[in-house]
């Protein structure tokens, strides 16, 4: 192997390589990083480098001691969508009932109805703020769903701003066909015939488009049922496209175990799941997605099963689950304070949460650790020690990030 040739070489830096080692976090101290294209070419202790530290390439970079982490990767977010919810918010906290929010026009039924009435360029500059807020965080790939569309036209719109910004902005996005997120209210009292639509011209439609990577469904007592959502992935498996689940949330339907019988991606949110879901998950590699931020909003009391799922190996992942109306969330690095306060997750946990098993959870191979074939996604830390991105509150220690190779500005 020769170094000629390297695009960036990085030393005097620490690496959180994230690849399971006996060394915490796979850490590597005084390591370098060489990048070829948008690859690792080379990683490991600098004195280890081949042809020493002067090894020639187009640009040397002198990390100054700091901390390198695999780009961050959020695996759930609903970052797409018209309006927001602050009014609804403040009604909820000056005591108003659920009934009477939705008749001030609150409610999921609220953004449908905003999102509807956006046009792709509306909803493409409301969302690119949120996302760069993500962007300054370390976050190179990113999660996006549909499912506020609710009709064929509109949710194929969500899923092509969704394309849009990840073609626009240094990240890469994946995208989720989420339309059974909610009931339309043209469908009221008439779910069947949602679901019929969902199978038949939805799906097909999306899978024609090429705009989702995955499917997605909402299965809960206020959602779908799970007959309901075992037909969606039925139809979602005909066409060739892999699935996810929005399960046991607020009651235990087995919601992540029938994601497991699907060979789901992940099962997320996860706060009643029962353990023989736990060892159902085990058995298909299911990832389980923890979404702290929608647990702090709606104060949930109820917790996720977290020792269940590290004794049976389940992967664990944090997102921060994006959205106006359960999770108004546009930092990644508080999850990860969450993930550790409100679930009790180590700070390695839940580094591997938004970095290796966030890449499982997204069926993406090619990611989440720092190992020589992998992409050139890394993020660069003012900290002394990995713990610090679990540890502080409202502090952003990003000093550069690398996508695919090329360094971008953090400060969008
Ligand atoms: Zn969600």
């Amino acid at each position: 192997m020769t170094g000629l040739g390297w695009d960036h070489l990085w030393v005097n830096i620490h690496l959180a390589t994230m690849v399971p080692s006996t060394e915490p976090c796979g850490a590597i101290i005084d390591g370098a990083v060489a990048v070829t294209g948008d690859r690792i070419a080379w990683i490991g202790k600098r004195d280890d480098l081949p042809g020493g530290a002067s090894r020639p390439a187009a640009a040397v970079h002198d990390g100054g001691g700091r901390w390198m982490t695999p780009g961050l990767i959020d695996c759930h977010t609903h970052l797409v969508f018209g309006g927001e919810r602050a009014r609804e918010f403040e009604l909820r906290l000056k005591g108003a009932s659920y009934e009477e929010i939705a008749r001030a026009g609150g409610g999921i039924v609220s953004t449908v109805a905003a999102t509807r009435a956006a046009s792709a360029g509306e909803l493409l500059a409301a969302a690119r703020p949120r996302l760069d807020a993500f962007l300054r965080e370390g976050v190179t790939t990113i999660e996006i769903k549909s499912g506020y569309g609710l009709d064929t036209a509109s949710e194929l719109k969500m899923l092509r701003v969704a394309r849009r910004l990840g073609a626009e902005a240094p990240v890469s996005v994946v995208t989720s066909f989420l339309g059974a997120h909610a009931l339309p209210p043209e469908y009221a009292g008439r779910q069947g015939d949602y679901v019929d639509l969902v199978c038949t011209e939805m799906l097909p439609a999306v899978a024609r488009s090429g705009l989702a990577d995955a499917v997605d469904a909402f299965c809960e007592t206020i959602g779908f049922t799970p007959d309901e959502t075992a037909r969606i992935f039925t139809a979602a498996a005909s066409l060739g496209l892999k699935v996810k689940l929005h399960a046991d949330q607020l009651s235990d339907l087995s919601g992540a175990g029938l994601a497991a019988r699907f060979g789901a991606l992940s099962a997320d949110h996860l706060e009643y799941t029962s353990l023989d879901s736990v060892r159902a998950m085990a058995a298909s590699g299911t990832v389980a997605v923890l979404l702290p931020g929608a647990n702090y909003f709606l104060r949930e009391r109820q917790m996720p099963p977290v020792a269940a799922f590290r004794d049976a190996g389940v992967p664990i992942a944090i997102a921060s689950n994006c959205n106006p109306g359960s999770a108004p969330v546009l930092s990644l690095l508080l999850m990860l304070s969450m993930a550790a306060t409100l679930f009790r997750l180590t700070p390695e946990e839940a580094l591997a949460g938004v970095t290796r098993n966030a890449a499982h959870a997204l069926g993406l191979d090619d990611r989440g650790v720092l190992a020589v074939g992998k992409r050139a996604d890394l993020a660069l830390w003012d900290i002394a020690h990995p713990a610090e991105l679990a540890y502080w509150i409202g502090h952003n220690p990003c000093h550069a990030v690398v996508h695919g190779g090329a360094p971008r500005a953090i400060t969008t």
